[in-house]
């Protein structure tokens, strides 16, 4: 059974205060368990070392919302994976959509950051989705397929180990309009497919697939229902330390339930 994995990507939100806040609270409300997931908190870059100092030997791990391909160089601005190493991540978020939309990055970048990241021993929450246009003229399967073929390309199938992928509609990202559960699933089944077909089904099976886009303690219990929706990737909501643990909790008792 595939451990359930969610995901908190702060964005370019909070100071270093309600930061510190945030994840403290969150490191406190798992203390108080069961904890029946994998959770990573995806802090902005000038704050990892804090938030890595204040989850320190409790459940959330730390990750970083991006990261550049290169160990080091003339790259204005970047940060590599060995600095984010040396702050205590273990964690690297690739092909978000709002790099890929909003940045400009590449299906060439999104790749050669996610080679990058597993090849320096990393754990990466590779991000795919499809716009609103996409899905309106059903070509939600096509373009997911595409965005995972291109970033999987020469990829050993060892390095899926540490790999996680996230199915985020941009359409529902920020909206606060959510996939149904038949909706992610659909797409959840193919891209498990593609990798059975681009691997073997072991390895298919294997890989966990989260959801993002609006998720709520409202519709968290409903997507985690559907068999291939393996956790969330949480954006909006995991800025409030009660909506994220509600989350985490809804996810959890529903393992526990399906293992009763
Ligand atoms: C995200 O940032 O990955 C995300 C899914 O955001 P939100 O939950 O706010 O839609």
């Amino acid at each position: 059974m595939r451990t359930p994995i969610i995901g908190g990507n702060w964005k370019m939100n909070l100071n270093a205060g309600d930061g510190a806040d945030l994840a403290e609270s969150i490191a406190e409300g798992l203390a108080r368990g069961p904890l029946g997931a994998e959770v990573v908190m995806f802090p902005a870059f000038p704050y990892l070392a804090l938030i890595a100092d204040v989850v320190e030997s409790t459940p959330p791990m730390l990750g970083a919302q991006d990261a550049h391909q290169e160990a080091s160089g003339a790259f204005t601005g970047e940060v590599s994976l060995p600095m984010l190493e040396d702050c205590g991540v273990e964690w690297v978020l690739v092909g978000h959509s709002e790099r890929r939309h909003v940045i400009g990055e590449s299906n060439e970048i999104v790749r050669e950051k996610l080679h990058a990241a597993l090849n320096a021993g990393f754990s990466v929450i590779l991000c795919t989705g499809e716009l609103k246009e996409e899905r309106e003229s059903g070509r939600q399967l096509e373009v997911n397929r595409a965005q995972l073929a291109h970033a999987l390309e020469g990829l050993p199938a060892a390095a899926l180990s540490r790999l996680v992928i996230a199915y985020e509609p941009v359409w529902a990202i920020g909206t606060g309009l959510t996939a149904t559960p038949e909706d992610a699933q659909e797409v959840h089944a193919d891209l498990r497919a593609a990798l059975a077909e681009h691997y073997d089904q072991g390895v298919a099976d294997a890989v966990r697939i989260q959801y993002g886009g609006s998720v709520k303690p409202a519709n968290a219990a409903e997507l985690f229902a559907k068999p291939d929706v393996d956790g969330f990737l949480v954006g909006g909501a995991s800025l409030k330390s009660a909506d994220f643990l509600d989350i985490i909790n809804a996810v959890t008792a529903a393992k526990a339930e399906g293992q009763a």
